[in-house]
């Protein structure tokens, strides 16, 4: 096999990336865009020892998983990676991604995961779900400033402000904040030579309260002709929140560390599962709500809470899965890293009349042991243990970025011996490779549920409990 030959095969399986995955002689050869059960044409870009990569030339035969994609830009755009393969398909080839994670890297054997794996929760209508969009900004070959996403693993912007996996009033929007770039010169954000003012365009969606929050990322300290803008933005219905946060710096992580009102509130409201939230630009909230609605449903069942437990909510964000948590248990704690997603879980707390939690800023990583360490002394000054209940955890919720927890964290838990650890989890590799050592150390897998928050895409969120073995 070598570079620009031509093949024709069946495709058989699903890379981790969403691929089609076809073989020649054993040879495998991933395929972007081909969709599993599709025979293709392809042509060999890329000949390693043991696979290679091929550019899908023609389909021969279509998959009878293949499906007509909503967006015209589904191929090109790097948003979504699997648009074209039926939805159903979809959801097996996400549960099937995590399984095999917590085979291959967790160490788990097939018979555990067909008894304890729980059937995946996917979506009704799998588009227009998200309630947030990081939109970039740049110019086209004419000069011209557009905005829209980026091809897959480049900055070339493909323009479109119509995503199929997000809300109507997003166009609007955009098309107001290109039209006044035009009419005003306003120029984009250019990486390579660092000028330019518009980098990004946060856009934030209630879907219970219809609340609307655009926050302008800009190379500097201001936006020229805010006030134009601001006029113009705060008549589109539900607008509740203009804000603009800078970001001078030479990076690709989109927002500015702080930032500036220029009309309405710092933030918007929204509701799940009849806890109200505040959000502000800067925190992390889940971008997909109804989905969002059964994840923490399953944490809080997984939790398996009585009433009289001391919880502590890991990666706590706005203090979402605290809250859910708190209204069965004797207390929670919740710690998080981002100090403006405190003062919103501080907040959320207050207007939800919820008293029995407490938020902690910091690395979950670092407060842990530290609490841990500070209350060791009450716990040797009371070995009957009946005393200062809050120097232990009966139940530990982790929901941590990408790269899952640090291993000084998952050792304290370790030491800590909770019941039952709840590990949500939005990549299921770290996660399996997470679950190993839990599991190694005193843990049993007791469930495990993928739930499917990202339709169309290849991400998938997976919550799983862990039981601690009485021996
Ligand atoms: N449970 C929340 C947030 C989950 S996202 C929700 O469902 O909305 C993960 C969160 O972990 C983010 O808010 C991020 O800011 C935070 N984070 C990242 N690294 C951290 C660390 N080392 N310690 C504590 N929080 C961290």
């Amino acid at each position: 096999m070598k570079k620009n030959d031509i093949v024709l095969t069946e495709i058989e399986d699903i890379g981790v990336n969403g691929e089609g995955i076809g073989k020649i002689d054993g040879y495998p050869l991933f395929i972007k865009d081909a969709v599993i059960g599709d025979v293709v044409e392809a042509k060999v870009m890329k000949a390693k020892k043991n696979y290679g990569y091929a550019r899908l030339m023609k389909i021969i035969t279509p998959s009878e998983y293949r499906t007509e994609p909503k967006c015209p830009f589904a191929r090109k755009c790097g948003g979504c990676q699997i648009q074209e393969m039926s939805y159903e398909r979809q959801l097996i080839f996400k549960e099937k991604k995590v399984r095999g994670n917590l085979e291959r890297i967790g160490g788990f054997d097939r018979e555990l995961l067909d008894r304890i794996m729980e059937p995946i929760i996917g979506m009704e209508n799998p588009y227009g779900y998200r309630n947030k969009a990081q939109f970039p900004f740049g110019a086209d070959r004419l000069g011209n400033p557009v905005t829209g996403f980026y091809a897959g693993r480049t900055h070339v912007i493909i323009p479109n402000t119509e995503c199929a996996l997000g809300v109507p009033v997003n166009r609007e929007i955009l098309e107001t904040i290109l039209g006044l770039m035009k009419e005003k010169n306003i120029p984009a954000y250019n990486e390579q030579t660092g000028g330019g003012i518009l980098r990004h365009v946060l856009i934030r969606y209630g879907f219970a309260t219809k609340e609307i929050m655009v926050c302008l990322v800009v190379n500097g300290d201001s936006f020229p002709h805010a006030e134009i803008l601001v006029e113009r933005l705060c008549r589109i219905e539900g607008m509740k929140s203009i804000t603009l946060s800078p970001n001078r710096k030479k990076t690709n992580v989109i927002l500015g560390d702080s930032f500036q009102i220029l009309w309405g509130d710092g933030y918007i409201t929204d509701d799940i599962g009849g806890v109200r939230y505040r959000i502000s630009p800067l925190s992390f909230y889940q971008v997909n709500p109804v989905q969002t609605e059964r994840l923490y449903g399953l944490a809080l069942e997984y939790a398996d809470l009585k009433g009289a437990e001391t919880v502590w909510d890991l990666y706590c964000g706005i203090g979402t899965i605290s809250l859910f948590l708190a209204q069965s248990a004797r207390k929670v704690y919740g710690v998080e890293v981002v100090p403006q997603a405190i003062e919103d879980a501080k907040e959320n707390a207050r207007i939800n009349h919820i008293e029995n939690v407490e938020f902690i800023t910091g690395k979950a990583e670092e407060v842990l042991p530290e609490w841990y360490q500070s209350h060791s002394a009450a716990r040797e000054a009371d070995k009957t243990g009946s005393g200062d209940r809050d120097d232990r955890a009966d139940v530990i919720v982790v929901d941590p970025p990408r790269k899952g927890c640090d291993p000084a964290l998952l050792e304290m838990i370790v030491k800590m011996a909770p019941e039952r650890v709840v590990y949500v989890s939005c990549d299921s590799a770290t996660l399996a490779r997470d679950l190993k050592m839990l599991c190694g150390n005193g843990y049993e897998l007791e469930k495990v549920r993928t739930v499917d928050m990202f339709p169309e895409t290849v991400h998938v969120e997976t919550v799983v409990r862990l039981q601690r073995k009485h021996t």
